[in-house]
């Protein structure tokens, strides 16, 4: 999946995760920044791709990071697609000091690491959906994301993270090329199959190749849906 849908299909995500007993009561500007944060988190799993919009969201520090995971976790594909990422993914969430750090800044309670890791998924959203914005432009977005994410974070910061990282895995393995699961394992099949693929991937492919012209439809409608049925939540 390209990585502009992939932030869409994650905001329409957090719509219904949002909503559920995972995510406390949340006010609407709640809801608005963890949409943000989520879609950005959408990207992640791709900095194991040295060239991926992720990589070039925040020269020159994502593409040291991108090169780092792609040598370490087997190339693009490799760890941040499989089961073990997304387990290693929540482990990392659940143990992240959210609350260390913090300080009262105007009457309002501001901790270091929802402010770095919100300004971050920003930065990524932004990239994701502005594919030529400068680096700078976008180190500047990274900075208001910041404050934004910083004074409107909360315990749903987590979720969304999740969320985003969890829905690039699900929409990757409705592709055709599919996701290598079991990986570090990567079990070929005798003949290539839609479901099974000679790369070692399973996949689902029922949107067709990435960037598809049924990807963008099921897409569009998906969040165009889910973000309509979650302000009619909020407001009935
Ligand atoms: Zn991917």
């Amino acid at each position: 999946m390209l990585g502009h849908n992939h932030a869409l299909f994650s905001v329409a995500a957090w719509c219904a995760v949002s909503a559920s007993p995972l995510v406390g009561d949340l006010d609407v500007s709640g809801v608005a920044v963890g949409a943000l944060v989520s879609a950005g988190a959408a990207l992640l799993p791709d900095v194991d791709h040295p060239s991926a919009s992720v990589a070039r969201s925040l020269p020159p520090l994502t593409v040291w990071v991108a090169r780092l995971v792609s040598a370490v976790g087997g190339g693009h594909r490799g760890i941040t697609h499989s089961l073990v990422g997304a387990v290693l993914f929540v482990a990392l969430v659940a143990v992240t000091p959210w609350r260390a750090w913090s300080a009262v800044v105007c009457g309002v309670s501001v901790s270091v690491v929802p402010t770095v890791v919100g300004g971050v998924c920003v930065a990524l959203a932004v990239r994701a959906v502005w594919k030529k914005s400068p680096g700078l432009v976008q180190w500047a977005v990274c900075l208001v994301g910041a404050v934004v994410c910083g004074v409107w974070s909360g315990a749903w910061m987590g979720v969304a993270l999740i969320c985003g990282w969890v829905s690039h895995i699900v929409a990757d393995s409705v592709t055709v090329a599919g996701v290598p699961l079991v990986w570090p394992l990567r079990p070929r099949p005798l003949v290539d199959t839609p479901l099974w693929r000679r790369s070692g991937c399973f996949a689902l492919p029922v949107l067709g190749k990435a960037g598809s012209g049924v990807e963008y439809g099921v897409v569009s409608v998906l969040v165009v849906a889910a973000v309509a049925w979650r302000a009619w939540m909020m407001v009935a």
